[in-house]
């Protein structure tokens, strides 16, 4: 009763569509949470996802949560994640993940879960990095634990989008490195990240973790724009 006074005067509101939460709801509503499009890829190893990394780097498995529109509520969804100071989200979705594959009875289970790495400056600026958030939730429900340092960005990407292709691809080569070997030596790694869209940044992620000695990689998004 006291929660329904207060909720009166300070409704929280459902961060994918914005209408006011009821009891028993949080951060996502009933009707988004039912109506928001997941993707085929946990059922499926050859889904538009896992097809995205194909003669680019091998993957164990790829799996992203949501279907990304534009304009869409996963699209809201993630801008309250990234830029509205909201990274419970990111666990929520981790951890409905996580569920999901428990449901599905899933037992090949990664060694070690690693975030791709924020640039420092965009660290700094936003207080958090989205996918480590991400990472929590699929390492609670999972049982599967998370080093957030295993992976980290030498360089800031942002300018880079006037370079050329194969100058763009030579870089994305030099940003990420593992400062330790022993982290990932020899662990099946799952990568996870915000929303799926090229694939680069996680190709480029995935690729630094075989080289340093990873025996697999696999990669967990939030969401994947076809
Ligand atoms: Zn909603």
């Amino acid at each position: 009763m006291l929660s329904d006074f207060f909720a009166l005067f300070f409704p929280r509101f459902c961060a994918a569509c914005d209408q006011a939460l009821v009891q028993g709801e949080e951060i996502i509503c009933l009707q988004c949470d039912y109506r928001m499009a997941r993707t085929d890829s946990l059922s499926d190893n050859n889904s538009f996802v896992a097809k995205k990394f194909y003669g680019r780097v091998e993957l164990q498995y790829v799996w992203a949560y949501y279907l990304f529109h534009k304009k869409g509520r996963i699209q809201n969804l993630i801008h309250r994640l990234k830029y509205d100071q909201m990274p419970e989200i990111g666990e929520l979705v981790g951890r409905k993940m996580g569920n999901d594959l428990l449901k599905k009875r899933f037992e090949d289970l990664p060694d070690l879960i690693i975030p791709v790495p924020l640039h420092r400056i965009k660290l700094r600026k936003r207080g958090y990095n989205q996918s480590e958030h991400f990472g929590t939730g699929l390492s609670t429900t999972l049982k599967v634990p998370m080093n957030a340092n295993a992976l980290i960005r030498a360089t800031n990407t942002e300018s880079q989008t006037r370079k050329s292709r194969m100058l763009r691809w030579k870089n994305v080569h030099q940003i990420f490195s593992v400062p330790d070997m022993q982290t990932v030596h020899g662990r099946r790694v799952l990568l996870v990240d915000d929303v799926i869209t090229t694939g680069s940044t996680l190709e480029s992620c995935a690729l630094t973790l075989l080289e340093a000695g990873a025996t697999s990689v696999s990669v967990a998004a939030m969401a994947a724009a076809r």
